[in-house]
This record gives structure tokens, sequence and C-alpha cells, in this order.
């Protein structure tokens, strides 16, 4: 097993995108396509991979409006977490809310489920983690063998993702980050939904949204 991965801002808003995957047998997910699908699809090619899976951290517009287009591509599955179908259904309403073109989507066809293991990764268990919050369906996908967490909108650098959007739950959001992602090593390198990324160590001693409500 050889992973290699690259995250890079897509779409609208600028969500954070990685490809990742396994060199020599040259499996790879796309985590996250929120726009941009020629740019997702040159870093596959360029890494050797074959897009397998579409995995969403969650189903806000600006982390899916690809989904359509690398299915499309590729025949890779489209996999979210049930409790966000409702804001997967409501694509369109939240492209008007946030003033950006709808590109449809197809329904996902594989459903997250917490401590699931991505089959990619061979011995790396409890991949995706349910960290509701941000959303009901939000999760986070753990690389240990790579030491990298995608955490979607649920942790940034310094702060966390909004709760006043349908769904959203901050003292859930804050359970979800203590009890299911500081958990994890401090080492790991988090690939945040928008913007640097950070580790869940500086997090751990830093992040004040999440340690005044501990
Ligand atoms: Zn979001
Ligand atoms: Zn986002």
């Amino acid at each position: 097993m050889n992973i290699v991965h690259e995250s890079f801002p897509v779409g609208p808003l600028q969500c954070n995108c990685t490809v990742i995957g396994d060199s020599v047998s040259g499996r790879g997910y796309v985590f996250d396509p929120g726009g941009n699908p020629e740019r997702i699809m040159a870093a596959a090619t360029r890494m050797g991979l074959h897009i397998e899976a579409l995995i969403h951290t969650h189903a806000h517009l600006d982390h899916i409006l690809a989904a359509g287009e690398i299915s499309k591509q590729t025949g890779a599955k489209v996999c979210l977490h049930r409790d966000d179908l409702f804001l997967w259904n409501a694509l369109e309403q939240q492209c008007a809310l946030f003033g950006v073109p709808y590109t449809p989507v197809p329904a996902p066809n594989h459903w997250l489920e917490h401590n699931e293991e991505l089959d990619l990764l061979h011995g790396c268990h409890g991949c995706c983690i349910h960290t509701p919050g941000h959303t009901p369906g939000s999760m986070s996908f753990h690389f240990a063998a790579a030491g990298l967490l995608i955490a979607g909108d649920t942790l940034f650098l310094g702060s966390v993702g909004r709760t006043d959007l349908p769904g959203g739950n901050t003292q859930q959001l804050v359970h979800s980050i203590q009890k299911r992602l500081y958990t994890l090593d401090e080492g790991t390198v988090v690939i945040t939904g928008h913007g640097a990324n950070t580790t869940l160590g500086h997090e751990m001693r830093n992040n004040a949204y999440v340690n005044i409500r501990s």
C-alpha cells in the first residue's frame, strides 16, 4: 500500500477537495467534489488513480456540486451519510439561497456508516467517523497510516463549523469533536473544509470554540 493524496480548493465557496488513493493499485477516492470537475479529474489522472468513490463529508452545496459530472465520467459510487439526505435533496434551494448556479447531482448509492472501513485502505480501522453537529450527517475520515483526517466543516484551524443552518447543533458539534476527533493521535494532520490545514494537537490546545464548552 502506498497512499498518495492531494488537496486543493474547488467550487464557488472554495471547499477543500481531496484526491487520495493507492498508487500501487491505482484505486482512488475523491472527498468533497465541490466544483471544478475538470481540475479534480486532472489531479486523479496525474496521480495515476481511477476514482472509485465520491465521498462527501456532508451535503452542503459547496461540497457536492461536481458529483454529477465526475460520477458520469468515472462510474464512481456516490457516498453520503443518510442523515444528510434532506440537504442533498434540497440542493436546488441551497443554490438559490447562496446565489450559486444549480447543477443536478445523482442520488447517493452508498450510505456511509460510523466506523465503516474504506476498503481501499486495508488495515485502516474505523476510517469513517460520524461527527454530527455542523449537519446531522457530517462525517470525518481518518487515514491512520497516512496520519490524516478529512474533517469537512466540523473542525477548522482555530474554529469550528457554523451550526445556524438547518440541522445544525452546537452541543452535538462540540461533543463530536471531543469524543470522536480529539481521541485520535494528536499529530494527525487535519484537512479542513475550507482554508488552512491544522493538527489535532494544535486544536486541542488552542481551539477556544471547543475548550470553553468543555
Ligand atoms: Zn458545510
Ligand atoms: Zn463548506
